[in-house]
């Protein structure tokens, strides 16, 4: 079990999938900046980091529902969990609510349906922290993409489960090394939030000038002092 101190934000997973050195500069050394694409996500998510709970019948909406795992060593927000009136396993009775409801977790994405699974990694560690805090198995949950406004369901599936665990053990051994990976510019570096902090050209180009006078200086015959 780890303690409150231990916590990975579950948000970090996005980060560190996306490139390690945005994971170490945003959770390591906090910095931050937005650009288009971090100003959308948040427009999207406004409604669903509301903090408030809706009824419609069986039907209850929570948005912006504080987590965590102690198991799993994770902390964050699930965007939005519908908890669905529901006598079937799997269902959990509600503090101060009538009857046994079904949690079902709702992550809000900018854009569209990606083909890595990041997403779905991160909305596996949200149901990992509910079951943990409702005490009840998750089998599902939706990912919905704002482009095209639709949702696409996920299975947590053991496979899943297990990617999800590995994603965050990765995190922890570089969050534990407190070093942040040095910057190595891709084409995805056009798109990173951090490009004015992390100036990805001059720092790979300073450390390939650094590297080149290292190895001159190996490379040089031992000085002959007579
Ligand atoms: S600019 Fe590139 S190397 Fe730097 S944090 Fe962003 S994605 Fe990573």
């Amino acid at each position: 079990m780890f303690t409150e101190y231990d916590l990975i934000p579950i948000s970090a997973l996005q980060h560190f999938a996306f490139c390690e050195r945005q994971c170490g500069l945003i959770h390591l050394e906090g910095a931050w900046a937005e650009n288009r694409l971090t100003v959308e996500g948040k427009q999207l998510h406004e409604r669903a980091d509301s903090d408030e709970t809706e009824v419609r019948g069986d039907l209850r909406i929570a948005r912006g529902l504080r987590i965590r795992s102690l198991k799993h060593g994770l902390v964050g927000r699930a965007d939005v969990v519908e908890f669905y009136r529901d006598e079937a396993p799997g269902a959990v009775e509600l503090e101060g609510v009538d009857g046994r409801w079904r949690p079902i977790p709702i992550e809000y994405k900018r854009g569209r349906v990606k083909f890595n699974s990041i997403d779905e990694v991160q909305i596996c560690a949200q149901a990992l922290c509910l079951e943990e805090m409702l005490g009840s198995v998750i089998e599902g949950g939706f990912l919905f993409y704002g482009k095209t406004r639709r949702r696409h369901p996920v299975t947590f599936s053991p496979t899943l489960r297990h990617a999800t665990t590995d994603c965050v053990e990765r995190i922890r051994v570089a969050m534990a090394s407190g070093k942040t990976p040095h910057a190595r510019y891709q084409k995805k570096c056009d798109r990173c939030s951090l490009y004015e902090l992390c100036l990805p050209k001059a720092i790979e180009q300073s450390q390939q000038v650094r590297e080149y006078l290292d190895r001159s200086v190996q490379d040089q015959p031992p000085h002959d002092p007579g």
